[in-house]
């Protein structure tokens, strides 16, 4: 098996939703939680897994209501937050990192965008694509799953459904679209988890003293989707086959997980507040 080299775990803001978006029946209760992505060294060059928002959608109005819309019956509007890393303004909806995020993630990591050989993105919501400009300018090629892509194209969804259509339709865009799993680089898979969103895919990192590790992104949200055996509150596609195929992933990704794979929840911030940063990256 050959295996990626080391990896960094990212964080590139916060958002605030109802704890029901994450956890299917869950309840109405505002709850912060991490915009996380994964930076991998592999023999191929730097894969970067997830983006983040960018600043376009952080300050656009029509997503901030959009935000605002889904929290808005949620009996803790004033609730603070309560772990590190605190937010710039607590006072803001959500909140991300100075700047142009993923570029400030990255250079955190002594990297700037040209510098990575491939990105990927689990799905096309606001809070995972917000980087992807900002890749594409530096020719950095974007890992997508052809049915979600085929699907933010469609027309069917939109800011309101936290789509942001500038993130996925920057000229040059070099795409690579994929069909269910695959091998993005060495010891870095594409794992499809669709559900969430139609294409959506969480990924395994194999790096050879830790082992695999599991970024489930959306399929589930936090720990507690393991632990109650509960898969994501929304999906995007809003069938029922949409609603079986998140169930169907989280059973895939408990499988998946059986042999001691290191699981990363797409947005817990305990968990990834444990899991990063050990000087020079896991390996
Ligand atoms: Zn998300």
């Amino acid at each position: 098996m050959s295996t990626a080299k080391r990896l960094f775990l990212l964080q590139f803001g916060a958002e605030r939703v109802p704890k029901a978006l994450s956890l299917a029946g869950g309840p109405p209760e505002l709850y912060w939680e991490p915009l996380t992505g994964a930076l991998v060294e592999t023999s191929a060059g730097w894969v970067l897994l997830d983006t983040g928002m960018s600043r376009a959608a952080h300050e656009d109005a029509e997503a901030t209501a959009a935000y605002e819309l889904a929290g808005r019956d949620a009996p803790n509007l004033d609730h603070e937050w309560r772990l590190a890393p605190r937010p710039p303004d607590a006072a803001g909806w959500n909140w991300i990192l100075d700047g142009d995020p993923v570029a400030t993630a990255l250079a955190e990591h002594g990297l700037a965008p040209e510098d990575l050989h491939l990105a990927a993105v689990s799905h096309l919501h606001i809070d995972h694509s917000g980087g992807i400009p900002t890749l594409a300018r530096a020719g950095v090629p974007v890992a997508i799953q052809r049915r979600e892509l085929a699907f933010a194209r469609s027309g069917a969804v939109g800011v309101a459904e936290g789509f942001f259509e500038p993130d996925w339709t920057e000229p040059g865009t070099v795409w690579r679209e994929l069909d269910g799993d695959a091998e993005l680089a060495p010891g870095v898979h594409a794992v499809a988890t669709p559900g969430h969103t139609p294409g959506h895919m969480s990924f395994r990192v194999d790096l050879e003293d830790s082992g695999s590790w599991l970024f489930t992104a959306d399929a589930t949200d936090l720990a507690q989707n393991f632990l109650d055996h509960v898969p994501c509150g929304s999906w995007a596609g809003g069938t029922d086959e949409d609603a079986a195929a998140a169930s169907s992933s989280l059973d895939r990704l408990v499988s998946l997980a059986a042999g001691g794979v290191r699981l990363v929840p797409g947005h817990d911030q305990v968990i990834a507040n444990t899991a990063r940063h050990p000087r020079g990256g896991h390996r």
